[in-house]
């Protein structure tokens, strides 16, 4: 029974099962091509978003302006919005209620600015209308905080302690999978919002034939990026999970 890790181990890894040589080699596989999709789609997405930030929409509405517009329409008046400090620091904080979009967005009256200030839009009102998803994650976030706390410690101390406290990397993965969960309830929250603020443009006339097109697009991309960070920590987990069985076989 080989106890010791195999990157640890050198040219021991060749004296593995083949079972499970054959199963990291596989989530090593996958590791590689998510590596390379998540870097296609963070540029695809940056790309997308620079685009459509210098097209202009036929209404001279600003991003700030979208999302009041938005509000009022659902009939929404406790929510602020605010400027935000950076460039696609967008987001809304259910804690105050507060809308906060990045200049470009704030005060940007593109496609793209549109497209997101109607976006972190659809998250309030997700909030507001009590959004089966919106409250899965919200009770996730405490469970999540503790989870990835106790993971980073436990998965290092776990490695290193594999023989004498190999409950340590069981804890770890279990506080990972908490923040794998966290990251998938993430999915149905942001195609929501996004769905939402589409619907509303489209309802409103904001955006209209291509320009509707332009706007889907960029926060396809934008929701894009949240599904291959949720299939990144997947794999993480487990890669953690196969080395933990393999490690705990008698093989
Ligand atoms: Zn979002």
């Amino acid at each position: 029974m080989s106890k010791c890790l195999y990157f640890m181990c050198g040219t021991n890894f060749v004296s593995y099962p083949v079972k499970l040589k054959t199963k990291i080699m596989g989530i090593w596989t996958f590791f590689i091509l998510l590596t390379v999709i998540s870097y296609i789609v963070s540029i695809q997405f940056q790309n997308k978003f620079k685009k459509y930030s210098m097209q202009s929409l036929p209404y001279s509405l600003t991003g700030r302006q979208v999302a009041e517009m938005m509000l009022a329409d659902y009939g929404i008046h406790d929510v602020n919005i605010m400027p935000a400090r950076g460039y696609l620091s967008d987001h809304y904080n259910p804690a105050n209620k507060t809308i906060a979009l990045s200049p470009v967005v704030y005060n940007g009256n593109s496609i793209a600015s549109v497209a997101v200030a109607a976006h972190e839009t659809g998250h309030a009102l997700q909030h507001n209308r009590k959004y089966f998803w919106v409250h899965v994650r919200s009770g996730l976030v405490p469970l999540a905080q503790l989870g990835a706390q106790i993971s980073t410690w436990a998965l290092l101390g776990g490695m290193f302690l594999m023989n004498a406290a190999p409950w340590l990397l069981l804890l770890g993965i279990v506080g990972y999978a908490i923040s794998v969960l966290f990251s998938f309830v993430t999915l149905p929250v942001e195609f929501d919002a996004s769905r939402r603020a589409l619907e509303w443009m489209k309802h409103k006339g904001i955006v209209g034939g291509t320009d509707y097109q332009k706007a889907k697009d960029a926060l396809k991309w934008a929701a894009m990026t949240y599904v291959v960070a949720a299939l990144t920590s997947l794999a993480t987990l487990l890669y953690y999970v196969v080395m933990f069985m393999g490690l705990s076989s008698d093989d």
